[in-house]
């Protein structure tokens, strides 16, 4: 029949019309339903419902720990009166290796002596390029490279803007912990665990008594990690 199509079309439109006005006055006594972190799991899911609009960029809504964009370069949390501290990439050239696109670029820093030292002297990441899959920050094994939330990078200027550098991309961990609370807590767990399983291995060469079966990395911490599950 002619002018069904249109009609069903017509009554998806409406149905979603109605259900965010039902949706808002649900979240009304759960705490309003654009920034709160239920409604947010609910909006994620496939029981999500009607439209989600906001007055971007006056307003903006919360993303969640798991969003991804463009990678920054982790350092220590720096020294009174310095903007970074120690960089934690060791410029092992994994990250620029995995990158599907090859958006990065590494320069190696040197020792006075000549040799290589375990420090980035040059980092560039082509934000045009990149295409924030967050391969760099799954494969890097330093936690080094971590996937950023600031997704307002535009500008008029791509021929340099455009290119990151080592400065643009650094950030302090506490940054990380800030925008990824639980996964840098069980980054630093896994961590934990590891310098703990050396020094395990490290006694027991030592000639030290066997303390009995290996521990496996706590469930908490492969929930927000699976991947390290293969390698703890
Ligand atoms: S960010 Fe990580 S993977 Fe990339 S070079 Fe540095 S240490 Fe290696
Ligand atoms: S997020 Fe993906 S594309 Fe972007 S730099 Fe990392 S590996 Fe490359």
């Amino acid at each position: 029949m002619y002018g069904l199509g249109i009609l069903k079309g017509m009554a998806v439109t409406l149905k979603h019309f109605v259900t965010t006005y039902l949706d808002d006055i649900y979240w009304v006594a759960r705490g309003g339903r654009y920034y709160n972190d239920d409604a947010l799991q609910v909006r994620q899911s496939l029981k999500g419902r009607g439209v989600i609009t906001v007055f971007y960029p006056e307003e903006k809504l919360p993303v969640p720990e798991r969003f991804r964009f463009v990678p920054f370069l982790v350092t220590d949390d720096p020294p009174p009166g310095q903007k970074w501290g120690h960089d934690w990439c060791t410029s092992c050239g994994i990250c620029a290796k995995v990158c599907p696109p090859q958006c990065i670029w590494i320069e190696r820093g040197k020792q006075p002596n000549g040799r290589p030292k375990p420090e980035p002297e040059k980092f560039f990441i082509d934000i045009d390029i990149c295409m924030n899959c967050g391969l760099c920050a799954e494969f890097c094994p330093f936690d080094a490279i971590k996937m950023d939330h600031d997704y307002e990078l535009a500008s008029y200027d791509r021929s340099t803007a455009h290119i990151h550098d080592k400065e643009r991309l650094s950030k302090p961990i506490s940054y990380w912990r800030e925008i990824a609370p639980k996964k840098a807590a069980a980054e630093a767990a896994a961590r934990e665990f590891v310098e703990a399983a050396k020094a395990r291995k490290k006694a027991k060469r030592g000639g030290e008594a066997d303390a009995g079966e290996e521990p496996r990395l706590p469930e908490e911490v492969l929930r927000q990690l699976p991947y390290r599950g293969e390698y703890y």
